[in-house]
Order: structure tokens, then C-alpha cells, then sequence
């Protein structure tokens, strides 16, 4: 019979050999009431915004046990997407392959063979679940909540994706580091072009860029100014001194196309349905349709 820490152990090698770059366990449980109150005061203040997929299956992401029966671990993985070229208009997340479909595929295969060697299921979770991600990452030991709101891993920073296995074994949980504070220089709250940090690891998305560019479907605000990136904006996560020593992906899907280098304001302009399609038929880009691209686009260059 393996031991608890081996398992760990034999989970992390196959979820590293998978290209995560961290992993941690948490107990599925119900999450921490005060964490669960503050998020239905961000909802009520109108916070997120137009996402309204936000406001719902409160239960869910409150009790990740619902969305898999039997569930009893939360295994969390972070994957390193930073990339070695930028795009002075996309942020680097948008660069290479959706990182849905990309983290799902390198996932799949492992959970198979951990259910076959450990037993019980696995339920993955790539941004496509109401479970709170960075919440469970912080309870799982990846990383910690840093002012800008975004999870930060020791030695890689913020730019990562995050996903979460539930499972139905037992396993014991890694060292928690909720709570954890960042260096709290104040220097993505100064730097956030829409004062949308609150200065409490929440924002307001109405005045986040990122928001704006990516999920907001209707007319820009008029005294937004759009002067880099018009799909998502990096800032928050450029200036932050956790990010100063991070180095770069190894994993090949998020390396930036060559098409996507080469479009400047002018191609993009000039971008039809079909060649729309062509350049980001699988990234993360095409949330935004055509239309909002070269709406956002209209605004960087006023
Ligand atoms: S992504 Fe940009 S606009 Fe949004 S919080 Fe960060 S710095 Fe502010
Ligand atoms: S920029 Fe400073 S305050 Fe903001 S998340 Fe990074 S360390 Fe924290």
C-alpha cells in the first residue's frame, strides 16, 4: 500500500511531467465563511461588472464537494505562461494556444492514469467551473494573493494559469498559505491606468482594462484611453517586483504565433471575418469577436 507521501509525490512528478510548474493539495470542504462573505459583498457592490456568470451557483463556489460526488481533495497546478516575445498590443496570456483547451489536453491523459493507479475520479477544472481558483491555489500552498488580485508563485510570478483536479481519494493537504501577503509595495495599485485595485486583493472590473478589452460587450467608456494593449492590459503584473526574477515558459503551445507578432494596428484594421479566424482560431482572442477587437482598437488610436 503506498504511503500518503508517496502519492503526493507520484501525483506531482506526473503533473509536473504534464508541464505544471507548481501543485499543492487542499481538503474539499466548504471555504472559509469570511472569504465566502466578501465575495457576495463584491457581487452585490456590482464589482464584476457585466460577468454575470459570476453571480451564480453561489453553493458551487462555495462547496467545491458539489461539483464532484465524493470529492475530498482539490489538487491545484499552476502553469507557467510567460512568454519569451511580447505583443505591445495583447497581453502576454493571449499570445500562444487557449490555454483552455491546451491545459485540459495535457491534463486528461495523467488524470486517467492517477485514477487507474490510485483509484477513484478526477473532475479537471480549467476555467471552466464556478470553483474559486485562486483561493484553493492559495489553500493548496502554490502560491499567494498578491494586491492586484492575482495569484503569485514563488520563483515565477503572477503570469500563470491555473487549474484544479477535484478528486475523490484522500490525500493530506499541503501547507495553506491564504492570508499570505505579497510585498505590498503599492506599485500595481499606483500604476493601474483605471484605479480599479481596491487595494484589498479585489478590483473593480468596471475600470479594468483587462475587463473592458476581454468581456465587456457594449461602448467603451468615453474617458477610457486605450494608449498599449487593446486586448487585456499586463500592467498590474509588469510592475510587480514578484515578476522582476521570473524566466519564461517551456511549455511550446504558448509561444506567440508568428501571424499574431506581425499584426500591427494597420493589419488589424484590415482584418476580415476570415482572417480573423485564420490568426486566432485557436486563442483565447476570439472571446473578444472581431467586433470588439476593432472596437478597442478605435480607442487606442484616438
Ligand atoms: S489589468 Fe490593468 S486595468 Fe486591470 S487592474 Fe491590472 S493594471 Fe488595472
Ligand atoms: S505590485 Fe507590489 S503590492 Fe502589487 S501585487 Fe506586486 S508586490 Fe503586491
Amino acid at each position: 500500500m503506498d504511503s500518503d507521501h508517496s502519492v503526493k509525490e507520484a501525483i506531482r512528478v506526473a503533473l509536473h511531467q504534464a508541464g505544471a510548474c507548481r501543485v499543492g493539495f487542499a481538503a474539499a470542504e466548504p471555504i472559509d465563511q469570511k472569504v465566502a462573505a466578501s465575495y457576495a459583498a463584491w457581487i452585490t457592490g456590482g464589482n464584476h461588472g457585466e460577468m454575470n456568470y459570476l453571480d451564480r451557483y453561489h453553493d458551487v463556489r462555495n462547496d467545491p464537494r458539489l461539483l464532484l460526488d465524493g470529492a475530498r481533495t482539490i489538487i491545484s497546478c499552476a502553469f507557467d505562461y510567460r512568454p519569451s516575445l511580447r505583443h505591445p498590443l495583447f497581453a502576454d496570456y493571449s499570445l500562444g494556444l487557449d490555454y483552455h483547451e491546451v491545459i485540459r489536453q495535457r491534463l486528461a491523459p495523467v488524470t486517467e492514469y492517477l485514477c487507474r493507479r490510485f483509484g477513484g475520479q478526477m473532475r479537471i477544472c480549467v476555467d471552466t467551473a464556478p470553483i474559486r481558483e485562486r483561493y484553493w491555489a492559495a489553500r493548496a500552498g502554490v502560491g499567494i494573493i498578491g494586491l492586484n488580485g492575482l495569484l503569485i508563485v514563488d520563483g515565477v510570478g503572477s503570469k500563470v494559469f491555473l487549474a484544479e483536479i477535484i478528486w475523490t481519494e484522500e490525500v493530506s493537504p499541503d501547507l495553506s498559505r491564504l492570508g499570505e501577503s505579497c510585498k505590498q509595495c503599492g506599485a500595481c495599485l499606483r500604476a493601474c491606468p483605471g484605479k480599479a485595485l481596491k487595494g484589498d486583493c479585489t478590483l473593480d472590473a468596471r475600470r479594468c482594462n483587462s475587463y473592458l478589452t476581454i468581456e465587456y460587450r457594449g461602448e467603451l467608456p468615453d474617458d477610457l484611453k486605450l494608449p498599449g494593449r487593446i486586448y487585456g492590459c499586463d500592467i498590474c503584473q509588469d510592475v510587480c517586483p514578484h515578476n522582476r526574477t521570473a524566466g519564461t515558459t517551456s511549455l511550446t503551445e504558448f509561444t506567440p504565433s508568428d501571424a499574431l507578432l506581425r499584426l500591427d494596428t494597420e493589419a488589424i484594421s484590415r482584418l476580415t471575418p476570415e482572417t480573423f479566424n485564420q490568426i486566432f482560431r485557436h486563442s483565447a482572442v476570439r472571446r473578444t469577436k472581431l467586433s470588439g477587437l476593432l472596437r478597442n482598437l478605435q480607442k487606442n488610436q484616438k
